[in-house]
């Protein structure tokens, strides 16, 4: 752990989170905007004198593990409420910081936290409240490998823990390249999800404070591209059964007492039926929309639930299109290995009196192919307008 943070004399208005990629960013500069300081814990906070994309923009940083006692008894020393920008982190590290004599709030609480980093646990939460999930399978010994039906397949193996961006998921087709595909992931426990031919994506964007008080943002549309989401978009006017998965997630959310920000992800297949996927307890890629096109960011909605401020029902006032800008469009084709900047002017001068052009960059020091670099949210007063504009970013970046 390195001390290179200076301690705060501000305690009781600095907020502390754990993580430190563009999301716990984006939660430092909203609690900023409301006057908070911010102290972010991350193993590469700042890391040779390089600075996380968190990390740049808060007052205090501290480089350590997430599992380290002394590192979060620091954390604890320095602010008066703690949220996390992942669900990788360990449950029992906010556990830690939650007990009485710290004197922080933390949110979410380490229980959700277990359920939504662990999708064996994740999917039976869905079932225990009524929600439809994809018919799925739980491996975790030889035996049950052997006990999956011949018409499961084509299925998907995803590890239960540590999955992310479609990391740790394969495809398989037959019992033997099941077995083989459990070799590949080194027997680790797993669920088996039958593979479904999707209409649409969508997820659904809540917030619920400590006493109960739910709010939620429209339905998001969501598309993704190799597993890692590409576009999201918002309309004004929603979809028929837009109540049903809200009404859904916001029983996900309260059976498990949730406090915080929280996506859930649905599948929307063929026939117009629907199944729940997957949640992250804390704000989400899908969510950032919410940034240009809502009265209250998803960022706002963690700070005001971490630091015990009103929730207030949001109110949508555009139409939004939210384009991910990953590290490729940093190179020019498969081959280029030197990244150059693209030409945001270029995209910026695109906005005009209709349409709203909103750049939003991570500080990420490195372009990789695949990394989230940053996202542009395309506002408009309806879709066709938003895509239109949209179509244009992605002739000037490709
Ligand atoms: P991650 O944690 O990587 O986001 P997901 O379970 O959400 O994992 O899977 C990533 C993407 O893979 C989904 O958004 C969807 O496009 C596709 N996918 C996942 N599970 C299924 C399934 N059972 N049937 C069809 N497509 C799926
Ligand atoms: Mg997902």
């Amino acid at each position: 752990m390195s001390r290179e943070t200076t301690q705060s004399g501000n305690r009781h208005k600095t907020l502390g989170v754990l993580g430190d990629g563009q999301l716990g960013r984006m939660f430092v500069q909203a609690a900023q905007r409301l006057g908070f300081e911010a102290v972010v814990l991350a193993p590469q906070a700042n890391l040779h004198g390089a600075p996380s994309p968190a990390a740049q923009v808060s007052h205090h940083a501290i480089t350590a593990d997430y599992g380290d006692t002394v590192a979060l008894k620091q954390l604890a020393a320095q602010c008066f409420a703690v949220t996390t920008e992942f669900e990788n982190v360990l449950a029992d590290s906010l556990a830690l910081l939650a007990k009485p004599e710290h004197h922080v709030r933390v949110s979410p609480k380490a229980d959700a936290v277990r359920i939504a980093q662990n999708r064996i646990l994740e999917k039976a939460h869905f079932q225990s409240c009524g929600v439809p999930t994809a018919p799925y399978v739980v491996i975790d010994s030889q035996q049950q490998l052997g006990a999956v039906p011949p018409d499961f397949y084509p299925a998907i193996l995803k590890t239960a823990r540590m999955g992310y961006d479609g990391k740790g998921q394969v495809t398989v087709r037959s019992a033997a390249e099941l077995r083989a595909a459990w070799q590949g992931l080194s027997q680790v426990a797993c669920v088996l999800e039958r593979r479904l031919t999707l209409a649409s994506e969508c997820s659904v964007l809540l917030a619920r404070d400590e006493s109960g008080q739910l709010i939620h943002w429209p339905v998001q549309r969501n598309v993704h591209v190799n597993g890692i989401l590409s576009t999201t978009e918002v309309d004004l006017a929603p979809l028929a059964t837009d109540a049903q998965l809200i009404r859904a997630a916001q029983t996900i959310a309260t059976d498990m007492a949730y406090v915080g920000v929280l996506c859930i992800e649905f599948f929307i297949l063929q026939d117009g039926a629907w199944v729940v996927n997957e949640m992250a307890p804390r704000p989400h890629n899908s969510g950032h929309v919410t940034m240009d096109a809502s009265s209250l960011s998803q960022f706002e909605a963690q700070v005001r639930v971490a630091a015990g401020l009103p929730l207030v029902q949001p109110r949508q006032h555009a139409s939004c299109v939210m384009v991910n800008l990953l590290g490729d469009l940093w190179f020019d084709g498969a081959t280029d290995t030197t990244p150059r900047e693209p030409d945001w002017a270029k995209v910026l001068a695109l906005g005009n009196a209709a349409v709203g052009v909103h750049l939003h960059l991570y500080g990420k020091a490195q372009a990789r192919r695949a990394r989230k670099m940053g996202h542009i949210n395309v506002t408009a007063s309806n879709l066709t307008a938003a895509w239109q504009t949209v179509s244009s970013i992605q002739h000037i970046l490709h």
